[in-house]
């Protein structure tokens, strides 16, 4: 079998490693167009940007695992082309390959703010890649002006680092709060005060409406009218799934590469995985963007494409740094109809998310504990009573054993 994966980061890596495990014999060839080996993203807005983690330990495996497992690894070459009536690829390089099966790990792409907004200024920062980590860390230093716009988990994580060295960060979002997407109002309370506790001026509600400045962003101009004098601007707004390729093949896409739940497009010989993968999962279609799901997800679809038959059940988890704060996420939070709190005196241990009494997500702060019970009884689709989940006296154990 000759299997072609497109994209070499997480999901591609990943796959790339199952299917030499499920086919000794085959030929495998992993092509990416960053220049270097499939790393982790998750380091480029924590321990990496603080300088704090060297490179080699951001790869995924060391460079020799690709030549011992025969895995051919092509770095650094796009793919510009997959035809699908003809099962091949065509690279940058012109080089044409051939496939049985085809997997698209092609992930996503920042958004980046539009001309109106950057003025084709310098001193503009997206949080995706090495190069984009690379560049932000060589201006970094202490009291330094930097404007965060976005207040996502990446956002969030970039002005940590940043504060925590003594740069001078005020972070702009545009919704009402910070991590309106993706969490409740308990949590984004819980992380607007740490970050108020670090000084960073953190603005909801509030939007960039222009930058200004000779060569280089000097100037943010809000929707307030307020103008800010800043060094540098860090873009966390969200990303695109990289779709482009899967649908100039005429592969269908909708918010992601369509696949069914076994990660296989509507073209019978390509399967997706990762990011760019919209997947059903409880009656919807939905993306996830998280290491988990790019490996479990990929492992999946390898072992589809090995000729297996086996369904992708999603259990989503995630995690976030905040300086000494590590937040674990275990289940969807999203549509949900109540959050429960738990605290441990003052402090605030847990958020938990149900709908219809079920537990369908949890976010712990610095309580591996929780983490680890709400995680289990997400999976289970446990339902619990809200009043005894929010009373600190009644042991989570007593949940696992109901
Ligand atoms: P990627 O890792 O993006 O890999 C896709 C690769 O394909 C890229 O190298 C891309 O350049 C390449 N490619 C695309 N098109 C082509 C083409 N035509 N030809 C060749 N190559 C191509 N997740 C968590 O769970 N926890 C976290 O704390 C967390 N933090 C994050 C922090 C940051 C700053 C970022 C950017 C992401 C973070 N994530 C986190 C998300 C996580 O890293 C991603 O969900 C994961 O990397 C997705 O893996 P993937 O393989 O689908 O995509």
């Amino acid at each position: 079998m000759k299997f072609v994966i497109i994209g070499a980061g997480q999901a591609g890596a990943t796959a790339a490693a199952k299917l030499r495990e499920l086919q000794p014999d085959s030929q495998i060839t992993l092509i990416g167009d960053e220049p270097a080996p499939p790393y982790q993203r998750p380091p480029l807005s924590k321990a990496y940007l603080k300088g704090e983690l060297p490179l080699e330990r951001m790869f995924l495996r060391p460079e020799r695992f690709y030549s011992e497992h025969r895995i051919d690894l092509r770095t650094g070459v796009e793919v510009q082309a997959l035809h699908t009536a003809a099962r091949s690829v065509v690279l940058k390089d012109g080089t044409t390959l051939d496939y049985d099966a085809a997997l698209l790990a092609t992930g996503s792409a920042a958004i980046a703010l539009p001309d109106a907004i950057t003025g084709g200024l310098a001193g503009i920062f997206a949080m995706r890649g090495l190069a984009d980590a690379d560049r932000l860390r060589d201006r970094l230093k202490p009291g330094l002006r930097a404007l965060v716009v976005g207040g996502g988990y990446i956002g969030l994580e970039a002005a940590a680092v940043l504060a925590a060295m003594e740069c001078r960060v005020t972070l702009v979002e545009a919704g009402p709060r910070i991590l309106g997407r993706v969490a409740s109002a308990p949590t984004a309370d819980h992380i607007r005060a740490l970050h108020a506790a670090r000084g960073v001026d953190l603005r909801e509600g509030e939007h960039l409406v222009r930058l200004t400045g000779r060569d280089r962003v000097e100037r943010a101009v809000l929707g307030s009218g307020e103008e800010l004098e800043i060094d540098l601007v860090i873009v966390g707004i969200g990303i695109r799934p990289a779709t482009g390729l899967a649908e100039a093949a005429g592969i269908e896409v909708d918010n992601g590469i369509v696949v069914d739940d076994t990660c296989r497009t509507s073209e019978p010989h390509v399967w997706a995985a990762g990011d760019c993968a919209a997947f059903p999962f409880e009656g919807r279609r939905i993306r996830l963007e998280s290491v988990g799901n790019a490996i479990d997800q990929a492992e999946c679809a390898a072992r589809n494409m090995a000729g297996e038959t086996v369904r992708y059940a999603a259990k989503p988890w995630f995690w976030s740094d905040q300086y000494d704060m590590k937040l674990q996420i275990a289940g969807l939070s999203q549509a949900t109809d109540q959050t429960v709190t738990r605290h441990d005196g003052d402090v605030l241990q847990s958020v938990w998310y149900l709908r219809e009494d079920q537990l369908v997500a949890v976010d712990a702060f610095q309580a591996p504990r929780d983490y680890m019970v709400g995680k289990r009884l997400v999976e289970a689709g446990a339902k619990v009573d809200p009043d005894q989940l929010a009373d600190p006296t009644v042991e989570l154990k007593t949940f696992l054993k109901a």
